[in-house]
C-alpha cells in the first residue's frame, strides 16, 4: 500500500547526490499529495477572489470554498462549532494569539502560567513574552528520564494564582505522547483553561476536542500534508468571546470610526486581513487525503515504522535514544556515540537520507537531558520499512567512518 502512496508525492520521485530520496524529517515538515496540490492549484487557476466582501459571482465561490474548509476541520477535530475554528498562520501564531490575549486581559502581577519541559520554543516562548509583559511567572513541569511528563510534579505547580497551562500533545523531540486528557481534567479540576499544542499529537493521535474538552487545540496544516502558511486555532467559545483580537485590520470588524471600531462574531474578530484561501483549500484537501487512507491506517502505520525503527537501530550498540516513553509517536532521536548529530545529518544527507538534527527548538529540553542536540528521524505514511533499513546500514557505514 505504502509504495502506492508514495506514488501520489511528486517530491519523493526524485534522486539526491544520484540516490533515490528517503525523506525522514516529517516532524518539521510533511510532503504534500497529489490531490493537495491540485486542489491549490485549481483555487488560483479558477476560483481565486478575496473572501467575504464581494457580491460577484469568484467571490463568492471563493468564500464558500474556504468556508467549507472551516467545516471540514470543524469534523475532523469534532469542535462543536465551525466558529471556534480560527484560521491561523500555524501553531505558532496560533499560541501567540492566545498568550497575547491572556497578556492583555487575564494576566496579572505575579500570576502563573504552566508549561513543560519537553516544550517547543512556540509554546515557551509566547508566554514568556506573555509573563514578562505583566509581571507574571512561567511554571515548568519537569520530565523523567525516558521523556514523560512527571504528573506529580504538575498536579503540585497549581496554586490559585495559575491562569492557564500550555502543554504539548506530543514531543517532536522525544516523540512523547503525554497523557493530555489526564492533564486537562486536572487544569480543570483547579478551574483553570489549557491550550495543547497539537503541531505533532494531530498526525500522531485522532484528536477529539469535544472528548479531551481542551479550551484550546492548535496545529499547522504543514505537519499533516498540507501547505505552509496556514493553521488553525480551536477554541472554547467561551474563551474565543473573552480574549480581544490579535491583530487589527479589514475583516476583523464590524463598524470602523475615528471614535470607536467595534469586532466582527467568531471567528471573524481573529481574521485580520486577507487570509490563506487556497492554504485552507489545501487543508481540507489534506484532511480528504488522510480520510481516505483512514485514521487508523495512518496510527498504525506510524506505529509499524517506529516498532521496526527501533528495534532495528538496537542493532547499532552506539546509538543512544533520547526519549523512550511508553506512548510514542513515530519519532526517533538519538546519539551515535560521540559523533556530533550534526556530522551525522551529514553523512546521512550524503547517502540520500534526510533527517534533522540540533535541538530541535527545544533547548530548555536539550538542557534537561545535558545534550546539544540529536539526531532525528520521523516517519510518516510514504514511508517504508526498507527505508529503514537503509537508514540502520547508512547509520552503521556513518558510524565506522566517525569513530
Ligand atoms: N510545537 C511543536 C511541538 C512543533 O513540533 C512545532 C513545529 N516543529 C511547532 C510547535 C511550531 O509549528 P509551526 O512552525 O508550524 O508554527
Amino acid at each position: 500500500m505504502t509504495e502506492k502512496i508514495k506514488e501520489e508525492f511528486p517530491v519523493l520521485q526524485q534522486d539526491v547526490y544520484g540516490k533515490p530520496l528517503i525523506y525522514l524529517d516529517n516532524a518539521a515538515t510533511t510532503q504534500k499529495p497529489i490531490s493537495v496540490l491540485n486542489a491549490v492549484d485549481n483555487y488560483y487557476r479558477c476560483l481565486n477572489s478575496n473572501v467575504h466582501r464581494g457580491v460577484h459571482r469568484l467571490s463568492i465561490l471563493a468564500t464558500e470554498a474556504y468556508e467549507h474548509a472551516r467545516m471540514s476541520i470543524q469534523q475532523f477535530i469534532n469542535a462543536p462549532n465551525a466558529h471556534e475554528i480560527v484560521f491561523t498562520r500555524g501553531t505558532t501564531e496560533s499560541i501567540n494569539l492566545v498568550a497575547n490575549g491572556f497578556a492583555n486581559t487575564i494576566l496579572k502581577q505575579n500570576d502563573e502560567v504552566i508549561v513543560s519541559t519537553m516544550e517547543h520554543h512556540s509554546n515557551i516562548v509566547p508566554w514568556q513574552l506573555a509573563v514578562e509583559k505583566c509581571g507574571a511567572k512561567l511554571k515548568v513541569i519537569s520530565i523523567n528520564e525516558i521523556g514523560e511528563i512527571d504528573m506529580e510534579c504538575y498536579q503540585n505547580l497549581f496554586s490559585e494564582k495559575t491562569k492557564i497551562v500550555a502543554v504539548t500533545h506530543v514531543s517532536n523531540v522525544l516523540g512523547t505522547i503525554n497523557p493530555i486528557k489526564k492533564m486537562i481534567e486536572i487544569a480543570h479540576a483547579h478551574q483553570v483553561p489549557i491550550l495543547i499544542d497539537g503541531a505533532q499529537g494531530i498526525k500522531s493521535t485522532k484528536v477529539d476536542v469535544q472528548d479531551l474538552d481542551c479550551d484550546f487545540y492548535c496545529f499547522s496544516g504543514h505537519k499533516i500534508y498540507a501547505p505552509m502558511g496556514i493553521g488553525v486555532l480551536y477554541g472554547k467559545e467561551k474563551y474565543l468571546e473573552q480574549l480581544p483580537p490579535y491583530q487589527g485590520g479589514g475583516e476583523m470588524i464590524q463598524n470602523v470610526s475615528f471614535e470607536k471600531t467595534t469586532f466582527n462574531s467568531l471567528p471573524f474578530k481573529f481574521e485580520a486581513g486577507t487570509p490563506n484561501v487556497g492554504g485552507a483549500i489545501g487543508l481540507e484537501a489534506a484532511i480528504d487525503f488522510m480520510l481516505k487512507i483512514g485514521r487508523e491506517n495512518l496510527l498504525t502505520h506510524d506505529k509499524a515504522l517506529l516498532d521496526y525503527a527501533q528495534t532495528k537501530m538496537q542493532e547499532i550498540d552506539e546509538i543512544r535514544f533520547i526519549g523512550q516513553a511508553r506512548e510514542k509517536a513515530a519519532v526517533v532521536s538519538f546519539l551515535l556515540g560521540t559523533a556530533h548529530p550534526a556530522d551525522v545529518g551529514t553523512l546521512l544527507d550524503t547517502m540520500g537520507i534526510a533527517v534533522r538534527t540540533g535541538h530541535h527548538c527545544a533547548e530548555p529540553l536539550m538542557n534537561r537531558y545535558q545534550i546539544s542536540g540529536t539526531v532525528r528521524a520521523s516517519f510518516a505514511i510514504y514511508n517504508t520499512k526498507t527505508e529503514i533499513d537503509k537508514l540502520v546500514e547508512a547509520l552503521k557505514k556513518t558510524n565506522r567512518i566517525l569513530s
